[in-house]
């Protein structure tokens, strides 16, 4: 791929600057999406944390909902935080009436997991395959992942054993918010798998 990768976060609703900036320390060229012709010019795109009800309901208004779930089928590499998360998966529980992901994830996420009692909480992970330190991660009314199906890979469980990280292909997705801590990892993951997919394009063309 020539130059820096450009990533899109979309930027209907959320913490979309936190994103922008830790897409930007990598030295990615960040934009914010909220038209289609915007994410048209991203080779990978972040849908932040927030309300995935709000963001539903924004992206459908935006004229957004179908083509990120196209992209998303069709290969776009994307990480999901959080709200992300949720609106990657292919099944929700405890959804609003009416409310939809893009899909991408074969698995079931549950919204606001933790209860009232646990809002919020801090803890440290290890993530499948990585060197230490290990994770902090950041719950704010954060789902958990309660199945997972087909070909997808869990990348880190709290130590009950709960899924907070999954992955498949190249979408990715966390219940907790790397944004917000300064650990880069995660997105540096999504910058690898965009460059990993235009190098497999690169190949085909350079074959034909
Ligand atoms: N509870 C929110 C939802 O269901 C997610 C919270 C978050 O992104 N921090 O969309």
């Amino acid at each position: 791929m020539a130059g820096n990768p450009r990533v899109g976060v979309l930027a209907l609703q959320g913490d979309v600057r936190e994103h922008l900036r830790a897409l930007e320390r990598l030295e990615a060229v960040a934009v914010p999406v909220r038209r289609p012709d915007e994410l048209a010019s991203v080779a990978g795109l972040v849908l932040p944390g927030g309300e995935s009800t709000v963001i539903d309901k924004l992206a459908r208004s935006f004229g957004l909902h179908e083509p990120i779930r196209q992209a998303i089928a069709a290969g776009l590499p994307v990480y999901g935080t959080c709200a992300g998360l949720i609106l990657l998966a292919d099944r929700i529980l405890d959804a609003a009436a009416g409310q939809r992901s893009f899909g991408g994830l074969d698995v079931t996420v549950q919204r606001n997991a933790f209860g009232s009692q646990l809002d919020s909480f801090e803890t440290e992970l290890s993530v499948s395959g990585w060197e230490p330190p290990p994770v902090r991660a950041v719950f704010i009314r954060a789902p958990i992942v309660v199945d997972v199906a087909g070909d997808v890979q869990v990348l880190a469980t709290l130590a009950d054993g709960r899924i907070v990280a999954v992955q498949k292909g190249s979408v990715l997705g966390t219940s907790f918010h790397p944004e917000v801590t300064g650990d880069l990892r995660f997105h540096r993951l999504l910058l690898d798998l965009i460059q990993e997919r235009a190098a497999a394009h690169d190949a085909v063309h350079a074959h034909q």
